[in-house]
């Protein structure tokens, strides 16, 4: 696989993740938010590749009208793929299109009854988890999907921050629970192939996904290098994968060596003493997920 082709997947805003599934059959269909501008790179990088798109200009989605109408790039091994999956979407039928997206049902269904609930997607399948959570399903650093308008917002004017994480992820969608059977296959498939193509990038997606968090809301998290057990976490550093999380609260936790997780309050001890104490305005807002 020539590294220099694929490098342009990121120009025009692919993963190499869906790329590689795409390529060897475990994923249907890749659909990319692009812009009027980059149509015909996009159309030329995927000629280069191989690949079908079409591009398509949406003023309304799933029932909702955009402010500015957007352009989504469907992107397939067939052209009769990429018509069927802009056909289904524009239908609004989020069940077919999850499919053709290669996704498990069972996170497909459980995303679209989430849509109701104002409760974070994360906390969401964190809930849904009845045994350990496996880091093939860890999405904290994958915004896809996620956002409301004023999500999109934040995200957008930290960029830079979440530019450095964004690849780290081994499943594209959310899946149902941290311990999802069918997301877990394909997490697998994707390290094997990454594994195989990119082993740098396979390794430092590892390094960052079988960690303990302790997970806020969307923009504030902190990954360790540690032990999680039961409400407590002890750990010997607090890992570079930054967030929006209070730079002075960090410096905080970096000294210490202790996290414990109350339902009202997060509390930070080095050894005995307590260095900080952060209320909690619900009990999820701030709980330990041990992703192994
Ligand atoms: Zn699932």
């Amino acid at each position: 696989m020539n590294i220099a082709n694929i490098e342009q997947l990121m120009f025009v805003g692919m993963d190499y993740q869906s790329y590689f599934l795409l390529k060897e059959g475990f994923k249907p269909v890749i659909r990319v938010a692009t812009s009027k501008e980059l149509i015909e790179e996009f159309k030329k990088i995927c000629k280069n590749l191989g690949l079908s798109v079409l591009v398509k200009e949406f003023s309304e989605i799933y029932g909702t009208k955009l402010e500015k109408a957007s352009f989504n790039a469907y992107i397939s091994n067939s052209k009769e793929s990429a018509e069927e999956a802009y056909e289904v979407e524009r239908g609004g039928d989020r069940k077919t299109f999850g499919k053709l997206l290669g996704y498990p049902a069972c996170c497909v269904d459980k995303f679209i009854e989430n849509l109701k609930s104002p409760v974070d997607y994360t906390i969401q399948t964190f809930l849904n988890t009845k045994t350990n959570p496996s880091f093939y399903c860890n999405f904290i650093f994958n915004f896809d999907s996620k956002l409301d308008d004023g999500g999109i917002k934040i995200y957008q004017e930290n960029y830079r921050i979440f530019n450095k994480t964004k690849l780290y992820f081994l499943i594209r969608h959310m899946s149902c629970s941290f311990d999802c059977k069918k997301s877990i296959e394909i997490g697998k498939k994707t390290l094997e192939i990454l594994n195989r193509e990119m082993p740098q990038l396979a390794e430092s997606i590892v390094h960052a996904l079988k960690r303990p968090v302790l997970y806020l809301d969307y923009f504030n998290w902190l990954v360790f290098n540690g032990e999680i057990n039961g409400n407590e976490l002890v750990y010997k550093e607090v890992l570079l994968y930054d967030s929006l999380f209070p730079k002075e609260k960090l410096e905080l936790i970096k000294r210490g060596n202790v996290v414990k997780v109350f339902d009202e309050k997060i509390q930070v001890l080095k050894d005995e003493n307590i260095l900080l104490e952060i209320p909690k305005k619900d009990r999820y807002k701030g709980v330990l997920i041990d992703f192994i």
